[in-house]
């Protein structure tokens, strides 16, 4: 069989153009009554695939390519709202605003500024980036930012001066000695 060609139609038969969209259709709005819908669900209920069939099924997926529409269309049908795991909004600002574009390129600039040297110890290939000498909680208590339209807006949290390089090691040190000194 060539590739590329679904094998759900065994005897190579293929329907028109002309009889596709006629099918396409009339699917389209076909409305199953309550009564069809539990049969067409207890027909292939508990049923599951041999490890041929699964193998089969795989083969026939390899190698394909999904086009950048039907990607977008599919993360669209998954998007806010949708989702199963949608809790209403609650993902945090902060996480929020890592998340811009804004912030990859505030990260990327101080990593080409400093060359990915710690500031601490000199440590090379460090990847931690955080804002300093004003902290990133101080920013936003600060400049009061509720929403990401504000923390668009708010020059200081994308200002490359307020930021510096920290290794594995010093930031989970500095971190840690934060920590500590909130608790006194
Ligand atoms: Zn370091």
């Amino acid at each position: 069989m060539p590739k590329g060609f679904s094998n759900y139609n065994q005897s190579g038969w293929k329907h028109s153009e002309k009889a596709k969209i006629k099918i396409k259709k009339k699917r389209k709005c076909q409305i199953f009554t309550a009564k069809t819908r539990r049969k067409m669900r207890l027909a292939h209920l508990g049923k599951k695939h041999t490890k041929e069939e699964l193998k089969k099924m795989s083969k026939s997926q390899k190698g394909k390519i999904i086009g950048l529409k039907t990607r977008l269309k599919m993360s669209l049908w998954q998007i806010g709202e949708r989702n199963n795991r949608w809790k209403g909004g609650i993902t945090p600002l902060r996480r929020k605003i890592r998340n811009f574009g804004n912030y990859q390129r505030w990260r990327n600039e101080i990593l080409k500024r400093d060359e990915g040297i710690c500031i601490l110890c000199l440590k090379e290939d460090s990847n931690i980036i955080d804002h300093y000498p004003m902290t990133f909680k101080h920013i936003i208590e600060k400049f009061k930012i509720e929403t990401t339209k504000d923390a668009l807006l708010c020059k200081k949290l994308w200002d490359i001066n307020n930021g510096r390089i920290l290794c594995d090691e010093c930031n989970y040190r500095e971190t840690y000695a934060r920590a500590k000194f909130r608790n006194y």
